[in-house]
């Protein structure tokens, strides 16, 4: 029996070639490793993907979370402990960012598509509250317009954590993600839907004054070389990786819709009773199926030859690493749930219709006891 992998990054990788042996053999010939041609022209082409004016490209995702929060934090002269507002149910790196740049995380429950539910949002708001961070989870785009809506009342901050929803849009629309706040967080892990192959991450924004904060803390807080106006870090995307995104962006929402054949198979031919899909619209970073028995499931499809995954076990207010955060008496039902029942199929743009249909078929063959 053949194992149907739950990402195929050889597979992928194998797709672009040989423009990837290209693209890296230039770097190689060209002795510019860092802060060069590449960078410079995926960071403009990458803006103009995402119709925004402003892109810096930074080492990872959580970067690219925590300095846009430290550049905001600095540019508003926001105090320690200030607030900031993040779903229960997000990958880790959403709420650490906020506690790394010295804000207080605020948890906030989810909707059944694990978005950040806008009706939460207004209950927990303080004179302390600064900034909101919704995450596009597993693909889908959150919703913009009614989180912008109590951000704009409030005067909030917006940014958006794309590091799963590079290229999505909003449902019948054509603004895209990366562009719906004020800002955006984008991860390069090799598994993301545009993935480098190592670390890289960048933000995007149409605001100039937060872009060049951003863009100078992450090069040691110097506009220009040897003069330091802050404390700042070193955070880079390195030539070869912008190489290898460019090739890579070039395909992107083409294979955003091969994510979205394989998620219409799924959702349409998928019909055991004790598994539930979501329906909104995505890039499929993500295919979350529910049920009730999720270790069965689990149990059944390794059976069956098929890796799954879960995204993700523990809500953020379960994190051990977040527990000076929990404020007595809140609960997350929702996120919770999601923690306990979610479990994520194989999608990628390079699965055959053959692995898309033995997935479908193991998944139904599955009797829940
Ligand atoms: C992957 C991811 C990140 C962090 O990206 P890294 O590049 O791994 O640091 C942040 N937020 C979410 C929602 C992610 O899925």
């Amino acid at each position: 029996m053949q194992t149907i992998k739950f990402l195929d990054l050889q597979r992928i990788t194998a797709s672009f070639e040989p423009k990837l042996t290209t693209a890296v053999h230039k770097v190689l010939d060209s002795g510019w490793y860092l802060h060069g041609q590449e960078t410079r022209l995926f960071e403009e082409e990458f803006a103009a993907f995402c119709h925004v004016s402003e892109c810096i490209g930074v080492a990872n995702g959580l970067d690219a979370l925590y300095l846009t929060l430290q550049a905001k934090k600095d540019l508003c002269s926001w105090n320690d402990g200030d607030e900031v507002i993040v779903p229960a149910m997000t990958f880790i790196a959403t709420a650490q960012a906020v506690v790394r740049a010295g804000l207080t995380p605020i948890f906030v429950d989810v909707t059944e598509n694990a978005l950040l539910s806008p009706s939460l949002i207004e209950s927990v708001i303080t004179s302390r509250t600064r900034a909101i961070v919704p995450v596009h989870l597993y693909g889908q785009t959150c919703d913009m317009d009614a989180i912008m809506k109590v951000a704009d009342k409030y005067g909030l901050f917006v940014l958006e954590d794309a590091a799963q929803a590079h290229g999505g849009r909003v449902e019948g629309h054509t603004q895209r993600v990366g562009s719906l706040g004020h800002a955006a967080a984008f991860s390069f892990y090799p598994g993301k839907n545009l993935g480098a192959l190592g670390d890289g991450g960048a933000v995007v924004s149409h605001d100039k004054i937060l872009a060049e904060r951003v863009r100078s803390l992450a090069n040691y807080g110097a506009k220009e070389k040897y003069n330091h106006e802050y404390a700042g870090c070193n955070s880079r995307l390195d030539e070869i990786q912008a190489a290898i995104l460019r090739v890579k962006l070039f395909r992107l929402d083409a294979d955003n819709d091969k994510r979205r054949q394989i998620a219409d198979l799924y959702r349409k031919i998928i019909t055991n009773p004790a598994v539930k899909c979501l329906q909104h619209d995505s890039v499929y970073h993500i295919f979350p199926v529910f049920t009730a028995n999720r270790e069965a499931l689990h149990q059944h499809l390794t059976e069956h030859g098929i890796q799954t995954l879960v995204h993700y076990p523990l809500a953020i207010h379960e994190q051990p690493c977040m527990q000076d955060y929990v404020v007595p008496g809140t609960s997350f039902p929702m996120a919770v749930k999601i923690a306990r029942t979610e479990l994520s199929l194989p999608i990628s743009p390079v699965m055959t219709d053959d692995e898309v249909s033995a997935v479908i078929n193991a998944v139904n063959s599955y009797t829940p006891l």
